[in-house]
């Protein structure tokens, strides 16, 4: 079964042409700046990489191109868009009606939009990229795969702020936890390796959005992202964990409202905020090893963060078989890895150094024959986790 994978943000759209049955991925790409001017780079198999660069001025005519573009003589890995049997969706956020992925009706979207106070930025361009996606394919079934189903196994007392109890029951103010498809996929990785059931699972995704995931027996049960994608490790232009005090205090200082404060904390804080030199870790490496002061402790502060995490998970679930990493820094990064494992061989993680240096695709096991807690590197691949899912419940329907 041909699965059209779309992940639709604001002025951007993410996709791929996957066979579910095979995973064979037919094409990807990225539409970015829509509305602005307009690029596609389109990907077809290792080598072919092709740009476009044209007016994109709606998410109709982005979804519209890419469609053409899948089925045209030259770039053409389909003869016609009949071919595509299912279309499954990023949503980032489900809040607490979605425990795993669905087939998308009427109360779906509505439900997506009723979290629109929740996820601002990211859940009204879903709903246009489904809402699209149904007026271009009329009769194609659409699923929604969520970014916090996977956490909505965390218990109570790890969800919950300290602050009155009816704020949650009221205001849905909780934990719900991001980069859910990611983690399942990396742990549901680490389970087949261990070929254990009762797994005490840590999975760090570090990427530009950041957050480490505490699994046992396959099931979340606590993570750094909260209530928004804000909470817990220091990210690309995001702050992580700070102080609620900061907030009001930063505001009177530098006369900021609501909305400039949590722009500030998302888009010029985090590893561009303390660096001051990119919210790109390479580059922040790079300034370091050239001896900038900043730079170096930036990287000192994004490797404190992840290994206070990391214990206080081990702690949570009483041991820990397998630390995970993933995305473009865990999966990149040895410096990172080493930073955030050095130190931890009381606990039995022991890094091994030679195989964590050396550079290889696809999944690699980094710790020492002797270390008690495996340590690996695993890819993360959530489009095809949405691309299975919306085969599994196509297929049911
Ligand atoms: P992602 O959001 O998963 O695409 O990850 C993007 C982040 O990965 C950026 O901060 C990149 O700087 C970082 N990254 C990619 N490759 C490396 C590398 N070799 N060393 C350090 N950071 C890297």
């Amino acid at each position: 079964m041909l699965v059209f994978v779309l992940n639709a943000g604001s002025s951007s759209l993410k996709y791929q042409l996957i066979n579910a049955e095979t995973s064979e991925l037919k094409a990807s790409g990225l539409v970015e700046r829509i509305g602005i001017d307009g690029i596609l780079k389109h990907e077809v198999g290792e080598n072919k990489k092709l740009t476009f660069e044209l007016p994109i001025p709606t998410h109709k005519e982005a979804i519209e191109l890419v469609l053409r573009i899948l089925t045209n003589d030259e770039t053409k890995v389909i003869d016609s868009i009949k071919e595509i049997q299912a279309i499954g969706h990023r949503v980032v956020h489900g809040g607490e009606y979605f425990k795993k992925s669905v087939l998308i009706d009427d109360d779906v979207v509505k439900k997506i939009e009723n979290l629109i106070p929740l996820a601002p930025l990211h859940n009204p361009a879903h709903v246009l990229g489904i809402k699209i996606c149904q007026e271009l394919m009329p009769n194609v079934p659409n699923v929604a795969t969520f970014d916090t189903a996977f956490h909505q196994t965390m218990p109570e007392e790890n969800f919950l702020y300290a602050v009155p109890y009816g704020d949650y029951t009221e205001h849905h103010l909780r934990k719900y936890g991001f980069h859910g498809t990611s983690h399942y996929y990396v742990s549901n990785e680490a389970v087949k390796i261990l070929n254990k059931k009762d797994s005490k699972i840590i999975v760090c995704h570090l990427g530009n959005g950041s957050s480490v995931c505490a699994v046992r027996d396959g099931k979340s049960i606590s993570t750094s992202m909260g209530l928004t994608p804000l909470e817990g490790l220091i990210m690309g232009t995001r702050c992580g964990d700070i102080d609620a005090g900061v907030i009001p205090y930063l505001m009177e200082k530098k006369g900021l409202d609501t909305h400039q404060i949590i722009n500030y904390l998302n888009k010029k804080s985090g590893i561009l905020g303390v660096s001051g030199i990119s919210s790109d870790l390479r580059e922040v490496i790079k300034a370091s090893n050239d001896g900038d002061k900043r730079s170096k402790i930036t990287i000192e502060m994004l490797c404190s963060r992840i290994k206070k995490y990391l214990c206080s998970y081990a702690g949570l679930m009483h041991g820990v078989d397998a630390i995970c990493f993933t995305a473009g820094i865990g999966e990149n990064s040895d410096l990172i890895r080493e930073k955030v494992c050095n130190g931890l061989d009381f606990m039995g993680i022991e890094l091994d150094t030679e195989k964590n240096s050396i550079r290889k695709s696809g999944i690699r096991e980094i710790s020492k024959k002797t270390s008690k807690t495996k340590i690996y590197i695993i890819p993360t691949n959530e489009e095809l986790v949405i691309a299975k899912d919306t085969f599994d419940l196509v297929k049911k329907k």
